[in-house]
């Protein structure tokens, strides 16, 4: 069987240094907000060259905390519009919501899934505050596009880069770009914690503060309160483990890229669209996506063969029983995509062999 993704084996190649990250944490008797945590966030911002990065709980909380803390400082309040692609994961839209918020969905661009600058830019109103690009399957949107926008209208960017760790333009990364980020460092993400993690990044330092005091019970000092918070702490076992995995991370990627180029270069079909990925850099294939009308059975004929795939996202968020609100939208390109698309294996462990193997039994699929 070739599967999806491999987790154990991605794990298995690290055990030592993780084995020996864990002692260290047990031995040191201190699991919360310590010396791991501050070095992993010292890091991890060196990474994406920001100033601040924000340990939190998951990614949906990084999201969360970050429209949260911008309307503590005044710069949204209830019932601003924040325009979100419509294709996204559900998290997106659940952290706009929770802070009674109003998403804005937008159709995608087709061909890179992400944002389409100019259907954000039709979708503008006067009580629009903010955008969310989504770096989806690990493809950077096109942010210089979207921050020309945003600094027309003055608007907020968030990234939602849950997807996209590492992806980068013009060595900007992914996390750099907006006023502020989310990322996931659930165990499946391009870089995963073994358990649930995630951060904010940011270059500012008003928004850094609000947020380390929010995940923390609303505390900026010992037992001093100034909001409302939240307990969403990245505790110190998943910091240092995320410290060793931040070390591979770019070897990593370079292997997700050759398992992406064997795909592009072998898969012939013609009844499959391969994705398109722009510049070398601005792609860090958290999944491999094409396109098929006939997708069930392309499915199906992969499971007989042995391959396992996926479906990222079988039903799009505005047609979730969540938001009965969005339920009577037309979006046909995002709905188009929820029936076509279809992720082939993918991961750091995974050997050109097997994509080789993936590439040709889609080749000979009969759709
Ligand atoms: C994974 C993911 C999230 C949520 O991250 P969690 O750590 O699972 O809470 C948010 N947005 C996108 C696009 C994701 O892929």
């Amino acid at each position: 069987m070739i599967p999806f993704l491999d987790l154990k084996s991605v794990n298995a190649a690290l055990r030592a240094e993780l084995l020996e990250a864990c002692a260290r944490v047990i031995d040191s008797g201190w699991y919360i907000a310590g010396n791991e945590l501050a070095a992993f966030e010292q890091e991890f911002a060196a990474y994406c060259a920001t100033t601040h990065c924000i340990g939190v709980a998951n990614g949906l909380d990084a999201l969360t905390l970050t429209l949260r803390a911008w309307q503590e400082i005044g710069r949204l309040k209830d019932g601003d519009e924040v325009i979100v692609p419509a294709n996204t994961y559900i998290a997106t839209l659940l952290a706009i919501t929770e802070n009674h918020l109003t998403p804005v969905l937008v159709e995608p661009d087709a061909s890179s899934f992400n944002l389409c600058p100019a259907a954000v830019a039709a979708a503008v109103t006067p009580r629009t505050k903010a955008i969310i690009p989504v770096h989806l399957y690990g493809r950077l949107a096109d942010m210089p596009a979207l921050l020309e926008l945003a600094d027309e209208h003055r608007l907020l960017i968030l990234e939602d880069a849950a997807q996209g760790h590492g992806a980068s333009l013009h060595g900007r990364k992914a996390g750099n770009w907006g006023d502020a980020a989310g990322f996931s460092f659930y165990p499946g993400k391009n870089l995963g914690a073994l358990g649930d993690a995630g951060a904010i990044t940011t270059s500012n330092d008003e928004l850094a503060e609000t947020l380390r005091a929010l995940r923390n019970y609303g505390s900026h000092e010992k037992y001093r309160n100034l909001y409302q918070g939240v307990n969403s702490r990245l505790d110190e076992i998943q910091a240092a483990m995320l410290r060793v995995k931040l070390k591979y991370l770019d070897q990593q990627t370079a292997q997700r890229r050759k398992i992406a180029h064997c795909y592009l270069d072998n898969i012939k079909h013609t009844a499959i669209s391969l994705p398109t990925w722009g510049h070398e850099e601005q792609h860090v294939w958290h999944l491999f996506v094409v396109l098929s009308k006939h997708r069930d059975r392309l499915q199906h004929q992969l499971t007989q063969a042995g391959i396992q795939t996926l479906i990222h996202y079988p039903i799009a968020p505005h047609q979730q029983s969540a938001y009965p609100e969005f339920n009577h939208l037309q979006l046909p390109i995002t709905e188009r995509l929820h029936a076509e698309v279809l992720s082939l294996p993918m991961g750091p462990s995974m050997t050109l062999e097997h994509a080789h193997i993936v590439a040709e039994a889609i080749n000979n699929a009969a759709l």
